[in-house]
């Protein structure tokens, strides 16, 4: 069994740990590789290692750094393909859905090409007579990022340029559940010409993570994951005094109006809820049917859910693909056996669980006549279940999406401007669709939701990244 290391001051580095957790690819429920646990002691060596690449990392103009950067992303678009058969070999999505996450990917590295204009403080002359100001923007240091399986390239991607081009030094720790991708990237972007030591990958679960929220040198620490692991890191990293924002779970509520155009939109809110198997922070998991539309969205739905293709991910014409683990889909299946017992199971995706034998599969699932005191409306199940509340107009559908505890995406369908404008308004969410089915902010774009989706205060991406990463200095200067 090939046994994972982790990539450490510019080479591959044995986990001193026994431990180690199986990493499986989905689609035929075998083990392909194991993940080691890395203890204290391991982060420590890493932390080290960061510690004195920062020291001159940080030294390096960030025009040189952004030109470290442009071979990085090179080797990016060359790789890509067989970056997304990593992905569909370890996570289980379809070939075609691992081919648009490493693009998203590229995505966020074209942009943190930008980091030389993004870094630029600001100056005025005269703020009283003779004295001028200008803010610069400074890295912070050693800081980390913590990431969740769904997307082993295209987060850590998101997240490893910006730490880097900033001018800090970064600790990732991929999940341990999709590690081989995010390696992957780490070790192309040294053969890119990254400085030993910049990015260190550290392989583990929560021990690992642990010491990297009590770590004394990590100043930062950058999280995508579930909500009940984003309050732990979030509370834990701030008890450390360490600057901290974590992106978490989600609930993503899509409104059809009766005026919707419905052949694209059902269509689109299909794809939204069914591919990757549901395992997609802006999946949608609930559809709100507004007025005398319901009957026909709840039909509609049903038909495109019937029609949908179960199978592994590199299969051609794929729609829903397996979940991550065994155990995950047996609690994802064990929500469905609940809901059926309030709500109705228009389509029952549970018997794919034995047609499909070989891996870990649920076909696609879809409940109508849910409500917001069933926990299926209530919980994020990360899996191909779709459930269906039925809203009188559309302020009660906003008010229902506005129950839950998560806000991360959510969508209206409609042809009515003024309808989209009051949607915009009152819609407690991070990011808002009007007719598209997953609002994924471009690159240059901060991404992240409000509640229970996200504890902080600056976004993903872009500037806002920029701003999570480096400190300001104010400095005023009269010459006398
Ligand atoms: P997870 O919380 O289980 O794991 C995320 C990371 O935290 C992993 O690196 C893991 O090793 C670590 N971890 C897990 N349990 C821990 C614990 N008890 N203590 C310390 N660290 C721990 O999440 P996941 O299952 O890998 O990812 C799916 C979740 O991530 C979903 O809830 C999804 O909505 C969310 N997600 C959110 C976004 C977003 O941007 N809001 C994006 C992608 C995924």
């Amino acid at each position: 069994m090939r046994r994972l290391n982790n990539y450490v001051n510019g080479t591959w580095a044995e986990v001193e740990s026994e431990h180690a957790v199986p990493v499986y690819n989905p689609a035929i429920g075998e083990v392909i590789a194991e993940t080691p646990l890395s203890t204290h002691a391991d982060v420590a060596r890493a932390v080290e290692g960061a510690k004195r690449a920062f020291a001159s990392w940080s030294r390096v103009p960030v025009a040189k750094r952004a030109r470290v950067m442009f071979d990085f992303l090179a080797k990016l678009k060359a790789e890509r393909d067989a970056i997304a058969k990593m992905i569909t070999t370890e996570h289980g999505k379809s070939y075609l859905d691992a081919q648009a996450e490493v693009d998203r990917g590229i995505e966020g590295i074209e942009h943190a090409l930008s980091a030389p204009t993004l870094m630029m403080g600001e100056s005025l002359a005269e703020v009283s007579e003779g004295l001028e100001q200008t803010y610069y923007r400074y890295p912070l240091g050693v800081v980390a990022s913590i990431t969740p399986f769904n997307f082993p390239a295209m987060i850590p991607l998101w997240v490893m340029g910006w730490a880097v081009v900033t001018g800090n030094a970064l600790i990732l720790k991929p999940s341990e559940q999709t590690p081989m991708t995010t390696l992957r990237l780490v070790e192309m972007f040294h053969e890119a010409g990254l400085p030993p030591g910049v990015l260190q990958a550290v392989n583990g679960g929560k021990e690992a993570v642990d010491a990297i929220l009590s770590h004394p040198k990590i100043v930062a620490v950058n999280f995508t994951g579930s909500t009940r692991t984003a309050a732990y890191v979030y509370e834990t990293a701030a008890r450390h005094q360490k600057r901290v924002q974590a992106f978490a779970g989600a609930k993503n509520h899509a409104i059809v109006l009766e005026d919707a155009v419905l052949e694209p939109t059902i269509d689109g809110i299909l794809r939204a809820a069914f591919h990757n198997g549901g395992q997609r922070c802006m999946a949608t998991s609930v559809v709100v049917a507004v007025g005398s539309v319901a009957d026909e969205v709840v039909e509609r739905l049903a038909e495109g859910a019937r029609r949908m293709k179960i199978g592994p991910g590199f299969e051609k014409g794929v729609d829903v693909t397996p979940l991550i683990r065994k155990e995950h889909r047996d609690r994802v299946r064990a929500y469905v056996d609940e809901a059926a017992m309030s709500a109705r199971l228009v389509v029952d995706g549970r018997p794919a669980i034995d047609e499909h034998p070989e891996g870990f599969y649920l076909g696609p699932c879809l409940l109508d006549g849910v409500t917001p005191e069933m926990r299926v409306w209530q919980e994020e199940l990360f899996g191909p279940v779709l459930s269906v509340v039925r809203a009188r107009d559309l302020d009660e559908a906003i008010a229902i999406a506005n129950r839950s505890r998560y806000a991360n995406g959510a969508i209206l369908y409609t042809q009515r401007g003024k309808a989209a404008q009051v949607f915009r308004d009152r819609i407690d969410a991070g990011m808002v669709g009007i007719n598209v089915n997953v609002p994924l902010p471009v690159a240059f774009f901060p991404f992240g939701g409000h509640k229970d989706s996200f504890y902080g205060v600056t976004g993903e991406n872009g500037k806002e990244l920029v701003q999570f990463f480096t400190r300001r200095k104010v400095v005023s200067t009269r010459w006398i």
